[in-house]
This record gives structure tokens, sequence and C-alpha cells, in this order.
């Protein structure tokens, strides 16, 4: 016998089970519906829903399992509601307000649907221009919100830790700290910067530098005086201060850094000036905002985060850059196995411009929401956030809460001081607990200079005045229970 034939034999064998993969349309078509059909019962669900399930005290969840047999879609999705998409919180929920939440509009969903099946690949330009074109069109629309120049470009990111971990290390390349230069090299931030940077600074291997963290004014806002006085000291000292991180939005109270003045500073002393936009960037889209954001445009990088001020689901954030070459410089590498790809191309490609080489088409969960409703809802949604805190603001203070600053945003905290408690932080840690095994709206907590405050972050788009009512609703009965 022919070894050849067995060969034909056994590829015949292979083929006809390996063509399993490929399901008939009919299938395809059932698995779809499906899928479809317990999405939108999910959806319709979540008015009326909880924001917070308590896991059950019992048994220990059943193990995932995995065989060589296939399991119907109806089985995987029932595995999937009651072992997945059902203890504690509900990021999908309108009554998500801790955190930061966004909630995930629905075309993102067909957007990374399209994605997976089409397969193209996001990663150079060569391989698929379109793509390239489409996800560097998108970084170019968020480069021209924040008046980025044209020349500007970014990387999608899978949030707003990479985001800023990218722009991080640039800065650091761009002013060659490297070596024995590290422990001489300052950074400036405040305490109440995204914990991510001071992350993104380690794996940079700017762990050793010197990180100097500026005060703030009664809002929570770097103190642009102090900062100023504080690299000439720096400076006098035979240290070189290289890097400014500001913060559009922080998270724990949502105060603006003001952006312009920090840009004069990191201007007259030659350091780059990174914004942190991961939460409060697409406020921009306001106009009303213009003042706040100023100055924002004069910084060297940016981290915004669609996944959530456009209310995408989780697992997209963005870099923009304004010195392309710096980033590229940062991130290019030239392999052997891709000598052919032919990258004079007028596109830069992601795969240079990032630690990734092969990724997620991430710009269509992007696009599609864009294309399908409009920019105009979103605008909408971003200015009911506004004032959805501000209402709260004014409401929770009739309640006899004590309040942190104005909003600024769409983030804010407050507290309740009972008369008779002793300990205030105990309390409110207390009231944070009780409403969280409520579970109709889910807040969450801070503590700031050892003062314990809970926190509103109104940013899921499907979170409106109904719901904010709830939550004081909640609130007052909380109190109530817990002076009882
Ligand atoms: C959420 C957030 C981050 C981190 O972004 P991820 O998308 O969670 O990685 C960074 N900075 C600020 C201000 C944030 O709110």
């Amino acid at each position: 016998m022919k070894p050849s034939e067995s060969l034909i034999r056994q590829l015949a064998l292979l083929e006809s089970q390996s063509r399993i993969l490929e399901p008939e349309s009919s299938l395809r078509d059932h698995w779809m519906k499906e899928v479809y059909a317990y999405s939108s019962q999910f959806i319709d669900s979540l008015e009326k829903g909880p924001a917070f399930v308590e896991p059950e005290d019992g048994p220990e969840p059943m193990p995932f399992s995995i065989s060589d047999h296939p399991v119907p879609i109806e089985d995987v999705l029932n595995e999937f509601d009651k072992q997945v998409n059902t203890t504690g919180l509900n990021p999908a929920s309108g009554g998500h307000l801790a955190y930061i939440p966004g909630g995930g509009v629905f075309p993102a969903g067909l957007g990374d649907l399209l994605a997976a099946v089409s397969n193209r690949y996001a990663g150079i330009y060569y391989a698929s221009p379109g793509t390239v074109r489409l996800e560097n069109f998108l970084i170019r629309w968020m480069c021209s919100l924040i008046g980025y120049p044209s020349s500007a470009l970014g990387n999608l990111t899978s949030g707003g830790s990479i985001a800023n971990l990218i722009a991080i290390t640039t800065a650091r390349d761009r002013h060659g700290i490297v070596g024995d230069k590290v422990p001489q090299a300052v950074i400036y931030l405040t305490k109440q910067v995204h914990h991510c940077v001071q992350k993104a600074l380690r794996i940079a291997g700017l762990g050793t530098a010197v990180v100097r963290y500026v005060p703030m004014d009664n809002q929570f806002r770097m103190d642009a005086g102090a900062l100023e006085k504080q690299v000439a000291a720096d400076l006098e000292a035979g240290l070189s201060p290289f890097l400014l991180v500001g913060s559009a939005g922080t998270t724990d109270t949502g105060a603006m850094d003001p952006l312009d003045k920090l840009a004069d500073v990191a201007g007259r002393h030659d350091m780059w000036f990174h914004v942190d936009a991961a939460y409060g960037g697409f406020f921009i889209l306001l106009q009303e905002m213009d003042s706040l954001f100023c100055g924002i445009e004069r910084s060297d990088s940016v981290a915004i985060d669609p996944h959530k001020g456009l209310f995408l689901p989780y697992g997209l954030g963005a870099v923009l850059v304004k010195d392309v070459e710096a980033l590229h410089r940062s991130h290019f590498y030239q392999a052997g196995y891709l000598q052919d790809v032919i990258d004079e191309a007028s596109e830069p490609s992601p795969a240079d411009l990032s630690p990734e080489l092969t990724k997620h088409f991430r710009g269509l969960r992007l696009w599609l929401p864009l294309k399908l409703y409009g920019l105009a809802p979103f605008r909408a949604a971003l200015q009911e956030k506004l004032l959805l805190c501000r209402y709260f603001y004014e409401k929770i203070r009739e309640l006899g809460f004590e309040t942190g600053p104005e909003p600024q945003l769409s983030v804010m905290i407050y507290r309740f001081v009972p008369p008779s408690a002793a300990d205030a932080n105990a309390f409110n840690a207390r009231l944070v607990e009780e409403v969280r095994k409520d579970g109709r709206v889910f807040l969450s907590s801070t503590t700031i200079d050892g003062t314990f405050w809970l926190r509103l972050a109104v940013l899921s788009f499907r979170t409106h005045q109904s719901t904010i009512d709830m939550c004081l609703k909640v609130l007052k009965e909380k109190i109530e229970h817990l002076q009882a």
C-alpha cells in the first residue's frame, strides 16, 4: 500500500471532523437567534432589575468544564446565565453609580460581532488598509476633539491603563530617561491621580524616579503655583523635571486640574505634559465645558476612554499623542519574519505605535454606535449626566448630607454625619454596605485624608432622573434604618 493513500484517507476523515468548525447557515441562524433572544431579554430586564446581587450562601458554584463533545447553545446560555451573568455588580444597569460606569451601548456588540466574523487584521496597514484607515480616522477624530493638530495620532487600546502606560513610555524615551538618569528624573502628580499612573511608572522602569505629589486646592485640583515652586526647587537641587501628569476628571471626585496653567508650567520647563482624561475626556463634546478643558490642546499626550464617556462596553481606551515620531520610536520593531511587509504606507500601522502586534479590530465597536446614532444623542446623554450629578448634589444636601466640592463633572462625594454618631467614618462605611446589600442601586466609597466619603458617579447612558430619585430614596431609607 502506498503511504500516500493512507494519508489521503486520514485527511478525508480529519476534514469531515474539522468541517464542523464551519457550521451550515441554519445552525448559525439558530445560534444567532438564541444569543439575540437572550441579549434582548437581558436588556429588557435592566430597567427593573438590581444593580448589585449578593452571592448567596450555599454550595460552591458548579465547576466549569470542557469536553470532546458539543453542547447545545441553549445549555451554554443557561450556564452563562446561572454561573456568569448573575451575582456581583451589573455594569449594564443604570443603577450602577459607582467607580466609573459606562453601560455598553448595543451597537458596539454588533461592531464586535462584525470584527470577529470578518477577522480583519488591524495591526498593519499593508495587511488591511481599510481597517487601519478606519482606526486611524477614529483616533484623529478624538485628536480633533481635544484640539490636537492633524499630524497627531495615537492608538486604540484595551482601556485607560494601557493608554497611560503607552504615553508614559513615550515620554520616558522622548526625554532619554534611562540608566542613571532615572533616579534624577522628576515626575509631578497629585495624590488624586488614578493609581494606574503609578502602576505604569513602575512598569515603565521609572519606579526609582522622584515622584512629587503636588499640593491641591480645596477642590482636589493641582495647585499650579505649588507645582511651579516645586519644579524650581528640584532644578535648584540638580534634578531633572521631565513629566507632568494632570487629570481631566479625577476618578475620586471628578476634579479637573487647571490644564491651562499646568501647560504653562510644563512649557516653561520643557516637561512632557500628559493628561489623564480616561474618565472626563468626552465631556469636551459639550461646548459649555470649553473653559474647563482649556489647555488640554497644549498637552503632549492624552488618555481617553470610550468605554466610559462614550458608553461603550469594556475594552476600549485610546492614547492620543502629538509627537507621533516619538510614539513610533518607542514602539516600532522590524522583525525578520515580517520583512515582506511593505510599509511605506501613507498610514502608520497600529503595530508600530503600541506594544501589540495581532490585535482585536476594536475600532468597529466605536464606529458602529457613532454611525448608527450620530453624535447628538451622545452629547445629550453627557449633558444629562452632568445635570443629574448637580441634581443629586442639591437633593442630597436637602437630606442633611455633607457634600464635598460642587461637582465639576458627573462624580461627587458626600457623607452623612449623624448627630449621635461618635464615628462618622464607620457610619458611612455601614451605609454604603447597606446600599450594596439592598442592590437597587450600587454605590462605592473612597477615603480622602482619613475621611470616609460615599461617591456618586453618573456615567451610564441608562441612568436617568428616576434612577437618581431611587438612589436618594434608598439612601434616605438606609440612614433612617441605621439611626433607628
Ligand atoms: C478608569 C480610569 C483609568 C483607568 O482606565 P481603565 O480603562 O480602567 O484601564 C485611568 N484614569 C482615570 C481617571 C480613570 O477614571
